[in-house]
């Protein structure tokens, strides 16, 4: 199996689906693309996870969440990212990566979606909250993904005159 399509199989493990992250996005843009179809955004939020640079982020999230989870490290560290302690910033970082190659566009949503926390976020941040997963990164780059496909829309259906 390929990179990306091992990524897509463990974010589904996670209980995360291309088509919850592509209802956040289409929320996002629906006011602004006229006849935006669900489909198109599920193109570009696959397009969004295809790149390198989400690849990796994505993964390295996965990857420091489960480690916390099965408390494998640092207990004070482990503790702090389990807790997502309010001045622990570094999954937002993490997650900044992918926003990062996307633009302004994907910025702003990004801090949009990290505040108002709809669909999977919110059901992600429970989990966290719950301490059912740690879910610490996972929340972010999920919030990161939608917004940064929300900019290729954007940017892809820009009239030119
Ligand atoms: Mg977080």
């Amino acid at each position: 199996m390929d990179l990306f399509n091992s990524t897509i199989l463990k974010l589904e493990q996670k209980g995360i689906k291309i088509d919850d992250i592509a209802e956040i996005t289409f929320d996002l843009q629906k006011s602004y693309i006229n006849d935006l179809k669900i489909e198109h955004v599920k193109e570009e939020v696959i397009n969004v996870i295809k790149k390198r640079e989400s690849i990796n982020a994505i993964l390295t999230a996965l990857l420091i969440d489960e480690v916390v989870e099965k408390n494998l490290a640092d207990k004070d560290i482990c503790k702090i990212i389990s807790d997502d302690e309010g001045l622990y910033g570094v999954d937002e970082i993490l997650a900044l990566s992918i926003v990062n190659v996307h633009g302004s566009i994907a910025l702003t949503n990004f801090g949009y979606l990290d505040k108002v926390k709809p669909g999977i976020i919110k059901k992600l941040d429970d989990l966290g909250k719950n301490k059912i997963h740690c879910t610490t990164f996972l929340d972010d780059i999920v919030c990161a993904i939608a917004a940064s496909a929300a900019s290729r829309l954007a940017h892809y259906n820009k009239k030119t005159t």
